[in-house]
């Protein structure tokens, strides 16, 4: 048995090249506690131009949402080509703005740093021209450029007021987003420190992009034009009725003499029953639903951009319940929302001090039970919390986009690993690591580049990697993951379907996308072999069939008793992994606890 010698340096998360990276002056939670819940839009972004920080008041002033900004270029959002000339394009040439860099450190700590008129897109197209404070952050080739931007309001040309067409929305008429912020400020500032007696309702219509994907934008908008008319209607009096962008609307209610819950409540009811009347679609009949979110001017909070964010926070609660809901903001999603944001700081901090880490997990073949492959999970070995497993920082990764540089840190590794394991002459021909890719990274424009990269540099055939992905991020939105999925499949990788129980199970899915594993979730191996032919068997007995006929090869996941392995043998699996065979282990740990050969 040969001990596997690793790099150290590469047996951890090492800086990512366009990734995240947050140099803050002082109390950095703090710090990003700051600028999330801060009334002015802020934005950094590092040497190479990539977006690493984008509060949700940015989201709010310039139309674009975090996850389409951080991890890309903001030349290819905010600030086009187009626009000229800025610090921030600056930063991207690779040579710091001067007057910004003379002022570094000193500038943020003095409060002054340098004061510029800054010109961004705001994503419907118009300009944004607001004051900016604009400072250093970190140095060195980790540098970057940070902005405040202050009276981002925006406005059609530069300087000018506002016109009819920049309050209003043109597909629905409606107001925009940013005649309702204006109006929720006055609501705001006019109800001082009244409790409750400001209501802000954000609806978010459910799976509209399957109706989009299905039918295409046109008919689309016109479905998002008949639902605008019919939640107008339900919002009779409401202090203002929008659509904050895309498939969602936005309610305002105030009162001047008590709380407005129960009058925002009945506007919910009414609107929910407007939405559940038929829609004319392409000849069919749709329903439709909403995610609601509700936020009330209470718990101290007193400006616009806080009750505009605990709108939205209650809203992405109602959607990760299942959708069709209503949720109020209250003080246990308070201490949530600011947990994210603190797990998501720290987050930022584990790729720049390399806490991430890789455990392998066995994947056994049943004729033989030999190791044909090991699954990469990725664990954050955490300064002050231990080793934190994956699903207490996944969800926080995707949401931020921190998921892109990790998930492409997890693939170098993992890729190195099969590579090094290769030469060492403990793995046969044909073994394999697998990887998992999260809904985020395959909405990446560069995942195929990426992949292609990381393979070229690792020198690992694409052959020897699976790329896992759920069954939910597949359906999410299907005909784009179709496409991404055929280039990846033509660089001659194997892809699997994750989880596979777990999501929408759509067998007619399983035929339209290039895969060649079928992994069935833990919860139907659970219930295996506790007496012979129970249901539980049944469907996996249904789910190997189906991937056999298919064409898919069926890995089953969870395996923990002889009892489940003797069944899936009898029904024909042909791989499995789970405790029984071995834990998910550091390298050095499965190569010391059992020699490790991956023979297949
Ligand atoms: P998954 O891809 O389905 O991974 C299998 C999970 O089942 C792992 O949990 C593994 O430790 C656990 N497991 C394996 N055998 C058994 C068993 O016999 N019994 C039980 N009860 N559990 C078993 P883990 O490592 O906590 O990962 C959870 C999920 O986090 C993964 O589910 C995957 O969806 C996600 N994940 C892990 N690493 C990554 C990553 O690098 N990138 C992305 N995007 N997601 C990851
Ligand atoms: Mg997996
Ligand atoms: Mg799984």
């Amino acid at each position: 048995m040969v001990a596997v010698r690793r790099d150290p340096a590469r047996a951890r998360v090492s800086k990512p090249k366009r990734g995240p990276s947050p140099r803050l002056p002082a109390g950095p939670d703090g710090f990003a506690q700051l600028v999330a819940f801060c009334r002015d839009a802020y934005l950094e972004v590092d040497r190479a131009g990539v977006v690493t920080q984008w509060n949700p008041r940015a989201e709010q002033v310039l139309g674009w949402r975090r996850h389409e900004v951080i991890g890309r270029e903001i030349t290819e959002t905010a600030l086009p080509e187009c626009i000229g000339p800025s610090p921030f394009v600056r930063a991207r040439k690779g040579a710091l703005d001067t007057e910004v860099a003379e002022l570094g450190w000193r500038g943020v700590r003095s409060g002054e740093g340098v004061r510029r008129k800054v010109e961004l897109l705001h994503k419907q197209g118009h300009r944004i021209v607001a004051d900016g404070l604009l400072f250093t952050v970190g140095s060195g080739a980790s540098g970057g450029i940070a902005g405040f931007l202050y009276d981002g309001r925006g406005s059609a040309s530069p300087g000018g007021p506002l016109s009819h067409a920049d309050l209003h929305d043109r597909l629905t008429g409606l107001p925009n987003r940013v005649l309702f912020e204006s109006r929720l400020a006055r609501a705001v500032a006019t109800a001082g420190s009244i409790p409750g007696a400001v209501a802000v309702v954000l609806l978010d219509l459910d799976r509209f992009q399957a109706i989009n994907n299905s039918v295409g934008h046109e008919t689309g908008d016109r479905v998002l034009a008949a639902v605008a008319g019919r939640l107008r209607r339900a919002a009779g009096d409401a202090e203002l009725f929008a659509r904050f962008g895309g498939d969602e609307f936005l309610a305002l209610f105030r009162s001047g003499d008590g709380p407005v819950g129960d009058v925002a409540s009945a506007f919910i009811e009414r609107a929910r029953l407007a939405l559940a009347e038929p829609f004319e679609v392409a000849g069919s009949e749709v329903f439709l639903d909403a995610s609601v979110g509700v936020a009330l001017n209470t718990f101290g909070v007193d400006d616009p951009s806080t009750l505009l964010s605990n709108a939205e926070a209650a809203m992405y609660r109602a959607k990760q319940r299942g959708g069709s809901r209503v949720e109020t903001f209250g003080e246990s999603m308070r201490i949530e929302v600011v947990d994210r944001m603190t797990t998501e700081h720290s987050l930022h901090r584990a790729l720049e001090r390399s806490e991430l880490m890789l455990h392998y997990q066995p994947v056994v073949e049943l004729g033989e039970l030999t190791t044909v492959g090991m699954e990469a999970l990725v664990r954050w070995q955490h300064p002050s919390q231990g080793l934190v497993p994956p699903c207490r920082f996944i969800p926080v990764a995707e949401e931020s986009g921190l998921i892109i540089p990790i998930g492409a840190w997890v693939l170098e590794e993992a890729c190195h690993q099969l590579r090094d394991w290769q030469r060492e002459g403990r793995t046969g021909p044909r073994g394999m690591v697998e990887v998992n890719i999260s809904a985020r990274q395959i909405d990446d424009p560069h995942i195929v580049r990426t992949v292609e990269g990381i393979l070229s540099r690792t020198g690992l055939p694409p052959r020897h990697l699976t790329l896992e992905i759920t069954e939910t991020a597949l359906m999410a939105d299907a005909a784009s993951a179709l496409l991404v999925l055929r280039a990846l499949k033509d660089i001659g990788v194997l892809l699997a379907i994750d989880d596979f129980g777990t999501g929408y199970s759509s067998l007619s899915y399983l035929q339209r996308f290039p895969l060649d594993i079928l992994k069935v979730d833990s919860n139907f191996v659970e219930d295996l072999g506790a007496g012979a032919g129970g249901e539980g068997e049944e469907i996996v007995s249904a789910v190997i069939n189906l991937a056999h006929a298919l064409g898919l090869k069926v890995v089953a996941e969870g395996v923990e008793t002889e009892q489940q392995l003797d069944a899936l043998r009898s029904l024909g699996c042909d791989f499995a992994q789970g405790f029984l065979f071995s834990r998910p282990l550091p390298a050095a740990d499965l190569i010391a606890a059992f020699g490790l050969q991956v023979s297949a």
